[in-house]
Parts: structure tokens; sequence; C-alpha cells
């Protein structure tokens, strides 16, 4: 079932949805597209959640995640906890080896502190394109992604097509819930989670890229903490063209050229 060119029904589902709870959001996607959906989880807190949810519903949820080759330890210890614990074979997808070396060949193994166009070249090609591969196959897909969690993020829906990756259905089940909701869930059902949480991480991506947060600071504020006045995205939520030099990048997501 394709249902990207019926936006009218989407969006009459968004708007019911929007009062459901985020285990109906995911009994409807699941039960719609079974085997064509996936939960796509960076195993944050919100992923665990999610899987946790989903595997009640249905034990045989497809659950995919990119390791982008930068991952802390700690992420890999809990995709291993969280696969043992509920007898999942985590799907992992990978950057493709030749476009990662010829990036770290042209410009380093740590570009990404350089600039904000090498940095989202680094994402282009370890977490972009890897989700593109990701979603091939796939007609719906469930993120873990929460208003809350940035400005960029406020406007996201239960239910969505996800124009920038072919039409299929985005689910957002946790949109419109809080930090304390999460760990509330995650206590009560005494989930695992990344330990880094405990060392006053927020949020977790790629080990050279986050740094943990002080009391106060906003939510993502550890992401690319070095970087000033660019959206604390990686491109696969939110289209960073707006940002990315575009002529330093080639169709291909490869660099044309050295970037200064
Ligand atoms: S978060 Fe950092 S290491 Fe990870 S893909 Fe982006 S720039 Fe590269």
């Amino acid at each position: 079932m394709v249902v990207a060119d019926r936006p009218s029904k989407i969006a009459e589902l968004a708007m019911e949805y929007e009062n459901r709870t985020a285990e109906e959001t995911i009994e409807w996607v699941l039960n719609i597209y079974g085997s064509k959906a996936a939960l796509v989880s960076s195993f944050q807190a919100e992923g665990t959640v999610l899987i946790d949810m989903a595997h009640r519903i249905d034990p045989s949820v497809r659950v995919v995640t990119i390791d982008t080759g930068r991952l802390p330890k700690e992420t890999h210890t809990l995709m291993d906890r969280v696969g043992q614990l509920y007898g999942i074979d985590v799907e992992v997808v990978r950057p493709d080896p030749q476009h990662v070396q010829q990036l770290t060949e042209q410009h380093g193994v740590n570009p990404f502190y350089r600039s904000a166009a090498l940095r989202l070249l680094c994402c282009n090609m370890r977490k972009v394109k890897p989700m593109e591969q990701a979603l091939s196959g796939l007609e719906a897909w469930v993120s873990g992604l929460r208003r809350a969690q940035s400005d960029s993020r406020t406007g996201i829906g239960m239910i969505e097509i996800d124009a920038a990756h072919g039409g299929r259905i985005k689910v957002n089940p946790l949109a419109h819930w809080t930090d304390e909701q999460v760990w509330r869930y995650i206590r009560s059902r005494s989930l695992p989670y990344n330990e880094l949480y405990d060392k006053g991480y927020t949020s977790i991506g790629c080990a050279p890229c986050t740094r943990p947060t002080a009391p106060g600071e906003y939510y993502r504020a550890g992401r690319w903490w070095w970087e000033k006045d660019v959206p604390k995205e990686c491109g696969i939520h939110v289209s960073m063209d707006g940002v990315r030099p575009l002529k330093d990048i080639g169709p291909d997501g490869l660099p044309k050229n050295a970037v200064a």
C-alpha cells in the first residue's frame, strides 16, 4: 500500500492520531505496513521506549539503525543489550567505505571541527546516505522525534508524508512527549539506556560530535557544540540545504573540491 499519493488521507489520519497514544500510533503503522515498516533508531532514550512499545505490539517488528563508524562504545553496548533483551536482530546500515575513505583522504579523520560545510559533508556521508539505503524497500518508518527537542522539530506530526525520502510515511509516536515522560516510561519498565545519560549527556550522536550538557543548557546543545548559527541537525530529519554550501558537494554527496 503506497499512500504518499493520497496526502489528504494522511492529513486526515494525522489529525485523528494527534489525540491518540504512542502505542495506538505504532499499532496503526505496523498493522498497515507490516514488514514494509521499521523503527529507525539511534538508540537514544526515545528509541528504547519505541522498541519496547513496538515489540509488545508485534514481536517481529523490524529495528534498523545507522552505524556511522563514529558512535560511542556505550551506544554499541546498548544496541547489543536491547537486541538480546527482545531477541531482535537489529539491522545495521553503514556508510559506503569508499566514500568514507575518500572523505578522510581529502579532509582528514576529523574534518567536522574545521567548518560547517565539512561537518555536513561528514553527516551526509555517514548518516544521510546510509539512511536512504536503510529506507529502501520500506513504505513507512517510525522515528523517535519529539516536538520539545528543538525549534526545528516543533512542527512535526504524529503521522507525516516524508517528502525528503520519496514520500514514505513517517510516524513520530512520541511527538508530543516531554523529556520527563520518556524517562518515566524507561524507569517504570526498567529499560536499559545509554549510560552516557548518567554522565550528563542529554542527546547522543557520534562520539567526536557530542558532549554532555550543563544544567539549564538547551537539550541538544551538546551536539556539534562548537558550531554557531547552524541548526543542530544532520540532514535526516530536517533539510540542511539552506546551510550546506552546495557548490562544494556533488550530487552524489561527495566533495567536489577541497573545502576551506
Ligand atoms: S555527527 Fe560528526 S562524526 Fe557523525 S556523521 Fe556527523 S559530522 Fe560525522
